[in-house]
């Protein structure tokens, strides 16, 4: 049984890394700003606190737990990270959020600790063909994410490799490349897109129309949230520091996504294609050379198999809040 701390364990994905750790016989705290939205933590412990505050941290991280998933970040779909509206506090909040933990990790003597950086970081001069973009981890350099997210990200990655290089901290790093499931947000504006693709489809009426962001043609891969913590507990086994991307090979134009998700729900609808300000780079796809070679690991199941359960139960929060929203309007 390991002492282990979640950072975010409010959040999808940490939400879902503690589920697992309990399942393996974890003694787990979890630590976020707020409760999970969609089901109770089974943590032994859940702080409710802001880890921008370095008193909180100092509390929170308290002893030298066997492990830390630093997965707390302020963050949000394409509508969130790139319309430049949320730059300052999304860089501050973050940062500080990083520099906060690490620093009293390392006075404590936490024994290993995960950060979750992203494929955010890859340059832009990279993911301009949608068809060929480039994200494999040494071509991070020379820098050039395309959102301020990405930047942060950049800097924490450095911050968490600093502490590992000058006291010999034991950290994991890993580039998530779009994770999604169950559990996750699917409105409000900070769902990403195969959440909103999901409750867009599940909201139209059969021969109706949903919106696509850009052209889309847009490029991207998904991977399911299971895939996800089956390749960070690899990694955490390994002694195998990072950068290393986790995320699926299988990439998908928007457009071909939201088809998808329709062929899924049996419904046929059209697609409009929206114009929006920015929606991120033309093409990304995550590069698996190095995670296969050093963690033996790839996505075991298509990207329809995780977004059918996705959409079954996005479709089950559409159902349950109609009744609602008639009674409101
Ligand atoms: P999420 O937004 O669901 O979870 C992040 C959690 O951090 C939230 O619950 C939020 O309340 C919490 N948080 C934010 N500010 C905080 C603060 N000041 N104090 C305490 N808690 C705070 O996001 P997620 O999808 O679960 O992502 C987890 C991590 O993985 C994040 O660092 C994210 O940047 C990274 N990541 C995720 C993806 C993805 O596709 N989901 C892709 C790349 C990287």
């Amino acid at each position: 049984m390991r002492k282990i701390l979640v950072c975010g364990a409010g959040g999808f994905i940490g939400g879902h890394l503690v589920k697992k750790l309990k399942r393996e016989g974890h003694w787990v705290r979890g630590v976020d700003l707020k409760s999970n939205e969609f089901s109770a933590s089974p943590a032994d412990e859940f702080i409710i606190g802001d880890l921008t505050n370095q008193q909180l941290v100092n509390e929170v991280v308290d002893t030298n737990f066997d492990e830390i998933y630093q997965l707390a970040a302020d963050m949000g779909g394409a509508g969130y990270l790139f319309t430049g509206e949320n730059d300052a506090n999304l860089m501050h909040n973050s940062a500080s959020i990083n520099l906060n933990i690490v620093n009293q990790a390392n006075k404590v003597g936490v024994k290993k600790i995960f950060y979750s950086s992203s494929a955010c970081i890859y340059p832009a001069y990279n993911q301009e063909d949608p068809n060929n973009p480039k994200c494999s981890e040494e071509s991070a350099y020379p820098a050039l994410p395309d959102s301020e997210y990405g930047w942060e990200k950049l800097f924490s990655e450095r911050l968490f490799l600093a502490f590992a290089r000058n006291y010999g901290m034991n950290v994991r790093i890993a580039r998530f490349h779009n994770v999604f499931g169950p559990e996750g947000t699917w409105c409000g504006g900070k769902e990403k897109a195969p959440a909103a693709m999901c409750r867009k489809v599940a909201e139209a009426k059969e021969g109706g129309e949903i919106e696509v962001w850009g052209d889309g043609k847009q490029t991207r891969s998904f991977l399911y949230i299971d895939e996800c913590l089956e390749a960070v507990d690899r990694l955490m086994r390994s002694d195998f520091t990072g950068p290393i991307n986790i995320g699926s090979e299988e990439m998908i134009s928007l457009n071909n996504l939201a088809k998808l998700v329709m062929q899924i729900a049996g419904k046929k609808l059209s697609i409009k294609n929206v114009p929006v300000s920015y929606i991120g780079v033309r093409g990304r796809n995550s590069d698996n050379r190095l995670i296969r070679q050093r963690l033996n690991w790839a996505p075991t199941a298509p990207l329809q198999i995780g977004l059918t359960k996705t959409f079954e139960w996005i479709n089950k929060q559409v159902q349950a809040t109609r009744p609602v929203l008639a009674k409101v309007s």
